[in-house]
């Protein structure tokens, strides 16, 4: 194996949400000492060009709805893997450890005496509404940023109300299938429909495709723009600051005076 390493090793690399130059040097690195690459769906096929020629690549993953890998054979294969010595770079979206179930993953690898090191990345989150200028937290807009999962099918709905109240940014992950609700349950907790708020699609890359209108407006918004997953939504007061789109193609909702609280 590459190094002469005789025992294996995982790394858990987070690729950022999308445009290739959000790797960090350690992503850049863990590519590059792999023999084994087990890329998620979301990760752009450009971070290959850091990895050896000669390493394998292993696709798994899913695109809401589809069949995926599952998850215990993906932790098996790694483990397998590992044990023969092989230096294992497994890639995802993101940072590994936002909705990214590297938790588990670092958990399942762990328990079978498998050196892990996590390397964070760029979380689709942050990364993106920075492309529109939108700071997550900004003096006198908000006290702090939430990041929440849109996908509730387990049935764990969050405390709505107490998000509504929090005078955070709201920041969901997964939420455009579910984006009629979301914006139902806010608005039914007392979060105004005049508060800002935006829907960004395939953030950082040459794709990208965004709505900025208000919460009231959102689930009109992404529909008529036709904007499908992978999406951030952001809510809250700071989405005014948000700059208009660099790109042509994307789209701007223009009538938007949201009124800041
Ligand atoms: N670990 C990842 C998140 C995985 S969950 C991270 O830290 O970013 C997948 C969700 O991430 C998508 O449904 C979408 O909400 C978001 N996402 C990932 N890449 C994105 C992108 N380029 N643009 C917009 N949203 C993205």
């Amino acid at each position: 194996m590459r190094g002469g390493r005789r025992s294996g090793k995982v790394y858990l690399v987070g690729a950022g949400p999308g445009d290739v130059e959000l790797l960090t040097l350690k992503a850049v690195r863990a590519l590059g000492e792999a023999d084994v690459i087990v890329l998620d769906e979301l990760v752009n096929r450009e971070v290959l060009r850091f990895a050896p020629s000669d390493a394998r690549v292993i696709e798994v993953g899913k695109r809401g709805g589809c069949r995926s890998t599952p998850q215990s054979f993906i932790e098996r294969l790694m483990v397998r893997m590992a044990k023969t010595g092989a230096t294992v770079a497994r890639v995802k979206g993101g940072d590994p450890f936002m909705f990214g179930r590297g938790g588990e993953e670092m958990a399942a690898l762990v328990a079978n005496g498998i050196e892990v090191e996590v390397v964070s990345g760029v979380t689709a989150g942050v990364g993106v509404p920075a492309t529109l200028g939108i700071p997550l937290t900004h003096r006198g807009l908000c006290n702090g940023a939430t990041f929440l999962t849109g996908h509730t099918r387990d049935g764990r709905e969050p405390d709505w109300s107490a998000l509504a109240r929090s005078g955070t940014t709201l920041v969901i992950y997964m939420g455009v299938a579910a984006l009629h609700d979301i914006v139902r349950n806010l608005l039914q907790a007392g979060m105004p429909a005049a508060t800002p708020a935006a829907a960004i699609q395939n953030g950082t890359l040459p794709s990208q495709r965004s709505v900025v209108v208000t919460l009231g407006r959102l689930a009109q918004a992404v529909r008529d723009a036709g904007l499908g997953s992978p999406a951030i939504l952001v809510v809250g007061a700071v989405v005014n600051l948000a700059r208009k789109p660099a790109l042509a193609e994307e789209i701007h909702s223009t009538a938007v005076q949201a009124t800041v609280a």
